[in-house]
């Protein structure tokens, strides 16, 4: 029985079961509990509203797992040392990685119950892979100085070669040969009456990066290159309309908020967005189109307000 009722309560459930009457428990199920503070008062640096330079991280946030909470040790940590340097936090945002889905979740929305990090919670899950989490946060780690030079530097050189590969693949036609179609029909894949590029070629589902070895034209690059490339080529459709899609979420997290804004003072704005709003203190305009209670009508008045202080700064 999965439950967490105290243990005299449990042995009533037990034996009011027909047939239980005289059952004995061998072992009684039981369940954590822990407390946690609202983590819709902290900032998306971790930091607490109101109290500086105290970070909170780990399952006093609301969350729970091990990667829940080292991933928040790990963004708490940083930002705790980037304030004593003085310089901007780290704020990952929903686009970059599942540390910045589970940090606005939570600092945005707060949590009711445990909070876990399931993929199905992140809007760009067809960038945010495993496959690509160098790619997606080396700059950044070498920016604020987690990442050594020369770690950056190998970096650096597998992005050329991916670049330089796809590069090569776009650029290099094969014409039809007796070679070319008895390959192609090997592999399931129909042939070809004309010159076709080694990347159409590769857009093909059943041809696979190292098929090409077998006709002559594989380069011999390292597995995780072979596998970037592939990727790009083989879902590029796809991924290029989840990077418009980020294009225009970004545009809405750029869009700063400063933490003086009073938000009671913004006509047009409705006294639950106000209150919401006050309490949050967002970091950007996207972060405040998340909140429950601020509506789109909301975000257009803040639009007009940020233009309005713009032009009048
Ligand atoms: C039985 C069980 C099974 C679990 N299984 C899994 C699992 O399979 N997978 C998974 O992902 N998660 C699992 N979890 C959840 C996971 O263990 C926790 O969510 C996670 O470890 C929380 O990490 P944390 O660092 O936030 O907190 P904790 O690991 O609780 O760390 C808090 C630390 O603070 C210390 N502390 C408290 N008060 C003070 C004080 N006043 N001064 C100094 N130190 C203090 C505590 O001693 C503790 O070491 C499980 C939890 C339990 C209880």
């Amino acid at each position: 029985v999965s439950t967490s009722m105290p243990e005299d309560v449990q042995m009533k459930i037990i034996q009011s079961l027909p047939g239980l009457e005289n059952a004995t428990v061998m072992r009684p199920a039981y369940a954590i509990e822990y407390d946690c503070i609202n983590p819709t008062q902290l900032k998306l640096s971790l930091e607490i509203k109101g109290t500086e330079g105290l970070f909170f991280a780990g399952q006093i946030n609301g969350s729970s797992g091990y990667e829940e909470a080292a991933a928040q040790g790990l963004i708490a940590g940083i930002n705790a040392a980037m304030k004593l340097q003085n310089r901007e936090p780290l704020i990952l945002d929903r686009s970059q990685a599942y540390i910045g889905v589970l940090i606005d979740d939570l600092v945005t929305k707060g949590t009711n119950e445990p909070y876990r990090m399931m993929t199905s919670r992140a809007e760009y899950r067809l960038y945010l892979r495993q496959d690509n989490a160098d790619l997606r946060l080396t700059p950044t780690g070498h920016e604020i100085g987690l990442v050594s030079s020369e770690r950056y530097n190998r970096f650096v050189e597998k992005v050329k070669l991916i670049e330089s590969e796809v590069q090569r693949l776009k650029s290099t036609i094969i014409p039809p040969s007796e070679i070319i179609n008895n390959f192609l029909v090997s592999h399931g894949s129909t042939k070809i009456v004309s010159g076709i590029k080694l990347y159409e070629l590769l857009k093909r589902p059943e041809i696979e990066y190292t098929f090409l070895n077998e006709i002559g034209q594989g380069a011999n690059l390292s597995k995780e290159i072979i596998e970037q490339v592939s990727i790009s080529i083989k879902y590029e459709g796809y991924l290029k309309r989840q990077m418009n899609q980020i294009d225009q979420f970004k545009r809405m997290e750029e869009r700063r908020l400063p933490e003086d804004i009073d938000y009671t003072e913004i006509r047009g704005l409705s006294l639950e967005a106000r209150q919401k709003l006050n309490s949050t203190k967002p970091h950007s305009l996207g972060q405040a189109s998340r909140i429950s209670g601020v509506s789109p009508a909301d975000i257009s008045v803040l639009l007009v307000y940020l233009e309005s202080r713009k032009r009048k700064n």
